[in-house]
């Protein structure tokens, strides 16, 4: 059973060499392709367009997977969080933050993530592995399956109406299963989300941004954090290989316009980077990038020793910006109640797991393939 194949994340060439090898026309195919990602079938028996023997056929041979909710939470002010399970058991989170007229699903695309900075409460997760395309997908077909969202309604009518990768992980450091979800759910078929609607945050893997601009032409966000190479260093390793400079020449290449900005995001530590010295030297360092400005207040998570800065210090922060003529909003904190906010992500499972290490720690029993620092 469990190594059936999942149709879920599969492309629409792959799916019809399934097809193929079942001895199916080709357009069973496009059947397939409008009930899974229209109309969001659970079960092949669903599908009523296809004969009943075709049914049981498909049923035999593939699943239409979805991850499993191992826990659904609701925020006061409408944000819902998802810790979701996938076959192995590992877990990831995804959150549904509503807006007045629209909504977005923030996709995960790592168990924790590669990179560790200092103030992410993902980069502390010890263990981190790629999710798939099909676990990807899976994670926007569950949001969409809470709110009854099927079939694929017309855009500008839709609760879950964006997609931003923001959720646990780098989707750089994936890029080819996170290439590949978009890809599904950006075909107008299916899910349909257009890439003007989704957005991909980087911490700025360099060599990636290139084909993410090439190939995908979502829209960027990246997080910058710090203006000086010396800071960013050790706010976000991920630096020390792609320094600002490259970052920037990168970022200088990537398919914009005035319509189409990068954000920057910037998270508001207090005394580390929030001086208007830092706002001014920001405004130089973008300067010839169509960009906007997305200043995040810090949020804790316990243990953390970072502080946000204070709101009038981030008021001056952006008036800074602003009065360069670039918008910059403050990020409402969605779903802290929750710790459902940026970078508060981080599945229970490893929170368990890390526990029992520092348990294990602590009685003096030092496991072989993680030593003690
Ligand atoms: N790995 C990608 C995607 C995660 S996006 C990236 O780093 O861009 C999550 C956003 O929240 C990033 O801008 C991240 O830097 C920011 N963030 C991380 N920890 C945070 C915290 N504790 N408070 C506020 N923002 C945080
Ligand atoms: Fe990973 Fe992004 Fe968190 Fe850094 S901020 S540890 S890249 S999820």
């Amino acid at each position: 059973m469990g190594d059936m194949i999942d149709l879920v994340g599969l492309d629409r060439a792959e799916l019809a060499a399934e097809v193929a090898v079942l001895g199916e026309k080709p357009f069973r195919a496009k059947q397939l392709w409008h009930w899974i990602y229209n109309r969001g079938a659970t079960d092949f028996a669903q599908m009523t367009t296809l004969s009943r023997s075709l049914q049981e056929k498909l049923a035999q041979h593939y699943r239409l997977g979805r991850p499993t909710v191992s826990r659904q939470q609701i925020s006061a002010d409408g944000t819902r969080k998802w810790l979701l399970a996938f076959k192995d058991g590992n877990e990831a989170e995804t959150v549904y933050i509503p807006e007045e007229d629209r909504g977005a699903v923030c996709l995960s695309s790592q168990v924790g993530c590669t990179l560790t900075c200092r103030f992410c409460h993902t980069g502390t997760q010890l263990l981190v592995r790629n999710l798939t395309a099909s676990e990807i997908v899976g994670q926007f077909l569950v949001a969409r399956d809470a709110f009854g969202e099927w079939p694929s309604p017309d855009d500008g009518g839709r609760l879950l109406s964006n997609i931003v990768l923001m959720g646990m992980g780098e989707p750089l450091f994936n890029y080819d299963n996170v290439a590949k979800a978009l890809k599904i759910v950006m075909d107008g078929e299916g899910i349909a989300v257009s890439k003007r609607r989704i957005t991909l945050s980087t911490s700025g893997v360099v060599p990636m941004i290139r084909r993410c601009g090439e190939e995908l032409a979502v829209n960027l966000a990246i997080s910058l954090h710090a203006v000086r190479d010396d800071l960013r260093d050790e706010l976000m390793p991920i630096n020390r290989k792609y320094p600002l400079a490259e970052l920037m020449r990168a970022l200088r290449d990537y398919p914009t316009n005035n319509a189409r900005r990068i954000t920057f995001e910037y998270v508001m530590l207090k005394g580390i980077n929030d001086s208007l010295a830092d706002a001014r030297e920001l405004i130089r360092l973008v300067d010839g990038i169509p960009a906007k400005f997305n200043l995040i207040p810090f949020n804790k998570w316990p243990g953390v020793s970072f502080d946000c800065s204070d709101r009038k210090v981030i008021e001056r922060f952006s008036d800074e910006l602003f009065n360069a003529g670039y918008s910059a909003p403050i990020r409402q904190p969605r779903g802290s109640d929750i710790l459902a906010a940026c970078g508060q992500l981080k599945s229970d499972s490893a929170r368990a797991r890390l526990t029992r290490v520092k348990e294990r720690e602590a009685a003096g029993i030092v496991d072989e393939h993680h030593p003690a620092q």
